[in-house]
């Protein structure tokens, strides 16, 4: 009996690390190492008892909530710094920032120059295959002190060309989107999973995404606001680490580090099917609720 358990915990345990890796999770925040050594025993198959039950606390120290550490903008490694990241997939040996917890919150006014290093440290950035085909780095667009952030999936033809994010159609309702919430564009800040374009608009590959997520984590990190919008499944998925149809995801308050998280369809599915714009509309009220923002009746045009 106790072997048929420890057998159906370690089967559990070994899909769910599955799905960690998928999704390019390796090092379980700070207790990175000596989890990873024992999720290897365990899907190895040749866990010592100690070892499963030393990746079972690990596993679910995975969900658990980071505690903050300190920020100071020389925490951002120098162009000549080792990555920190633990087999993280790389094309380039480019330093890209270590996975932290949430520091304290920054002054408002070191977050542009806290904003503009994590620029510069992207540099010419050749440290994903996106690289490859992209004409402008899209670094984000808005205000560092912004109470509320829109994270997309990627740049599309038209961001690629300006180097800014949602400046094509999806961008014009988007910004409509916000007006109805009786924000302007300028006072929100918005980014994306990947900043740079990936071929055909595909989604980008999970190696991608988490070779950038650094960059855009320690923008949330700096910017802080009090709510994060994800736009479409796949910010959803890589902001809150989960897997399913948006539909699984919306509707609820998520929380990613503490900030309070909606999950709604992005923009350029609401142009396929603007049916959808009612529902996309329960779902911004949910974030102007949680801003305090008092919600107009009306749902934004296209
Ligand atoms: S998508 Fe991100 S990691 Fe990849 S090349 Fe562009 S900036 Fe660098």
């Amino acid at each position: 009996m106790t072997d048929t358990l420890q057998k159906s915990t370690l089967q559990e345990l070994a899909a769910r690390l599955e799905f960690y890796r998928e999704l390019g999770i390796y090092d379980f925040y700070r207790r990175g190492a000596a989890a990873t050594v024992a999720a290897d025993s365990v899907l190895a198959g040749v866990a010592t008892d100690s070892q499963a039950q030393h990746a079972v606390t690990a596993a679910s120290a995975a969900t658990e909530r980071p505690q903050p550490a300190p920020f100071s903008s020389s925490s951002i490694p120098p162009a000549s710094q080792e990555s920190t990241i633990p087999r993280r997939t790389l094309v380039s040996d480019q330093p890209v920032p270590p996975l932290v917890s949430f520091a304290p919150v920054l002054p408002a006014e070191q977050r542009p120059a806290a904003l503009a290093a994590v620029r510069e440290l992207i540099g010419e950035c050749q440290r994903c295959q996106l690289a490859q085909g992209r004409n402008k780095i899209v670094f984000a667009d808005g205000d560092p002190n912004a109470q509320l952030m829109f994270v997309g999936e990627g740049p599309g033809a038209d961001e690629d060309a300006q180097g800014l994010p949602f400046v094509g159609r999806a961008g014009q309702l988007l910004n409509n989107m916000i007006a109805a919430m009786g924000l302007k564009r300028e006072q929100v800040y918005i980014a994306n999973i990947v900043k740079c374009r990936p071929p055909q608009n595909r989604k980008p590959e999970p190696d991608e995404a988490n070779t950038c997520m650094p960059f855009l984590e320690r923008q949330i990190e700096i910017v802080r606001p009090r709510v994060l919008v994800a736009l479409g499944a796949t910010a959803a998925t890589y902001l809150l680490g989960m897997r399913g149809s948006i539909a699984s995801m919306r509707g609820r308050i998520h929380d990613y580090r503490g900030i309070q998280t909606v999950v709604t369809y992005h923009p350029a599915f609401l142009l396929r099917d603007p049916t959808q714009k009612k529902e996309a509309w329960k779902d911004l009220q949910m974030a102007m609720s949680a801003l305090g923002i008092k919600a107009p009746s009306r749902a934004p045009q296209a």
